[in-house]
């Protein structure tokens, strides 16, 4: 399990009330002694339960470290004022709005989260960094969290890594692209020590219920049809959260300062763990079928609707670099966290049931 350098002692993370955030915050709570300054505006998508269920089990003084910072980023002077009170030698930078559907019917605040939100952000970052001793402007380090999603679709082959030119398709992964430049051009304009990380659909416990998984399996859960979009056949690379947290970590501590890592999924000989929609779907019912069998099995709720405007066809990752340069590879394959991660939200009942009144 990776953590982080004993350089680094406070820790700012950005949306980390969100489903990937909230997994940092965790795991820097549970391996760490960082004071860690979680900066969300604490939208729809927000929950803050998963950590004091955490800070509970950790008890002592785990409590006292995690600092909520009540922060809208696109609020430049709270940014700043919130950068100022965390004092951070790392920016784990999450938030953005994330559900393409959304940014399909909503765009707007996909550009003003995911692009002025960034700006501002990498703005209060350049004074903070700009004032600190000559020691801890060695350690800092903006990282920015983005997706696979920016590079578009591929076809039946190939995969992308660093290398693959952007080529965003939909308002959610057109403004994520847009915000992996910013920071570029923040680091190559005004030196500002960045590194930035692409990576494939994530699932796992805590999960808001709008993405695939949960909505398929708290539909199932429900008896209700269970949505797939078009033929089924789009095409993810999925990755456990908690080896993603891994991922993220390892590049803060070791990742070359400017350089990209894309981090997907599959096992030790790498490659990755693709999955049609139509294939995740049906993998679920198969479990549901053992642990909560019905009468009929579960895939006779699946039920076709229209599929997405502009529905990307595949995403793969390459993730050969950040596996030989930093040594790090997935430890749950998909079959086992899929298992795993049903069981969580059967387990989770009330948990779902307020996140689905939100929905
Ligand atoms: P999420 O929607 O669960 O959480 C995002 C959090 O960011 C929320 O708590 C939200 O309140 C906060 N936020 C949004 N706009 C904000 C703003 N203007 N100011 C302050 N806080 C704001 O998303 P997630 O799935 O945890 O994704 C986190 C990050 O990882 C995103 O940047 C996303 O693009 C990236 N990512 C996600 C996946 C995935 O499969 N979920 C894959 C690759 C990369």
């Amino acid at each position: 399990m990776s953590c982080l350098p004993d350089s680094i002692q406070r820790v700012l993370v950005t949306g980390g009330a969100g489903f990937i955030g909230g997994a940092v915050v965790r795991r820097l709570l549970r391996c760490s002694a960082v004071e860690v300054f979680n900066l969300d505006k604490l939208g729809y998508a927000s929950d803050l339960s998963s950590i004091q269920a955490e800070v509970e089990q950790l008890g002592g003084m785990a409590a006292g470290r995690h600092h909520v910072l009540q922060v809208d980023l696109v609020d430049q002077q709270a940014t700043a004022e919130a950068v100022r009170r965390a004092d951070p030698d790392l920016v784990l930078h999450l938030a953005a709005e994330s559900h393409v559907d959304r940014s399909i019917n909503a765009p707007g605040a996909f550009l003003d989260s995911n692009i002025i939100g960034t700006f501002s952000l990498l703005q209060a970052c350049r004074g903070h960094w700009d004032a600190l001793s000559a020691v801890r402007r060695e350690v800092f380090r903006f990282q920015h969290i983005s997706t696979d999603e920016v590079f578009g679709s591929l076809g039946a082959s190939g995969y992308f890594s660093e290398a693959t030119p952007y080529d965003p398709r939909s308002p959610y992964s057109a403004s994520k692209a847009a915000s992996d430049h910013l920071v570029k051009a923040w680091h190559h304009t005004f030196g500002l020590p960045v590194v930035t990380t692409n990576c494939s659909n994530n699932y796992g416990p805590w999960q808001f219920p709008e993405k695939l998984i949960p909505v398929v399996i708290l539909s199932a859960l429900a008896l209700k049809p269970i949505p797939l979009y078009g033929d089924g056949l789009n095409v993810r690379d999925w990755l456990h959260v908690e080896d993603h947290v891994d991922a993220l970590l390892l590049v803060a501590g070791q990742g070359k300062t400017g350089a990209s890592y894309c981090v997907g999924g599959g096992g030790e000989g790498g490659g990755c763990d693709e999955r049609t929609n139509r294939e995740v779907v049906e993998s679920i019912c198969a479990i549901l079928d053992q642990i909560r069998p019905q009468a009929e099995p579960y895939s006779h709720l699946i039920s076709r609707v229209n599929d997405r405007p502009g529905h990307d066809r595949r995403y793969a990752i390459d993730s050969s670099l950040i596996r030989k340069e930093l040594g790090w590879s997935p430890s749950l394959g998909f079959e086992n966290g899929l298992r795993q991660t049903v069981h969580w939200y059967l387990d989770h009942p009330d948990w779902c049931q307020q996140m689905l009144g939100r929905s």
